[in-house]
């Protein structure tokens, strides 16, 4: 009967500790939804909980607390355009940045990137520093002012990476442009074949006739 009170998808039957009636009790596993608050906002999750068969009672367990969290955060952050954790560690990954030196860099606490890539929520001036930091070149010109506060190994293994990310984007572009004059040419070649060509396939057309004649009356 408790089991109707809220939502419950049954997933499990499981026989283990229930904390509520303090000994091992028959309980179902299963999924709830929920509203949680993140930051004012209602952002409906869906969570794991346990029901309690003998004691008639709901119970969520601790370690299934933080992935409803993290969802909640995630949907939070899709809703008002946020990056998501693993955009801000994409960020930092393709220089060669640890996240207290990326920190460091943007010369933010030195833990500020750890939570942001362990799901915690950033502020929106971060985002949007953090958004533009996105885009290569004007990741290049930021590093080009801030490098100094970096030890000079690491100053020069941002700095490689920098040039080989540069290098591959330079390289793109110009197999871009040989495969679009590529395209051209072909286009204008082919231009130039469409307008002979017909005469030329008349012309092998009829000789194949002739000479097919030529079979049909030697025959
Ligand atoms: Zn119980």
């Amino acid at each position: 009967m408790m089991l109707n009170k809220i939502p419950f998808k049954e997933i499990s039957r499981i026989h283990k500790e229930c904390p509520v009636c303090d000994n091992e009790k028959d309980l179902a596993y299963g999924e709830t939804t929920e509203i949680l608050k993140v930051r004012g906002e209602g952002i409906e999750v869906t969570s794991k909980i346990y029901f309690c068969l003998d004691g008639g009672h709901y119970f969520y367990d601790i370690e299934d607390e933080e992935d409803k969290f993290q969802s909640a955060y995630r949907q939070y952050k899709r809703r008002k355009g946020l990056l998501q954790s693993e955009e801000i560690k994409a960020i930092r990954n393709q220089y060669g940045l640890s996240q207290k030196n990326f920190a460091r860099l943007l010369n933010w606490g030195d833990i500020t990137i750890h939570r942001y890539e362990t799901g915690a929520i950033q502020d929106d001036v971060h985002n949007d520093v953090l958004t533009m930091l996105r885009d290569f070149d004007y990741f290049k010109k930021y590093f080009e002012t801030k490098r100094n506060i970096l030890e000079p190994d690491l100053v020069r293994l941002v700095q490689q990476n920098i040039d080989s990310i540069e290098q591959g984007l330079r390289r793109h572009t110009a197999d871009l442009m040989i495969k679009m004059l590529a395209e051209q040419k072909r286009e204008f070649r082919g231009a130039f074949i469409g307008e002979t060509q017909p005469d030329y396939i008349r012309q092998g057309a009829s000789e194949g006739y002739c000479s097919n004649e030529e079979l049909a009356l030697a025959a």
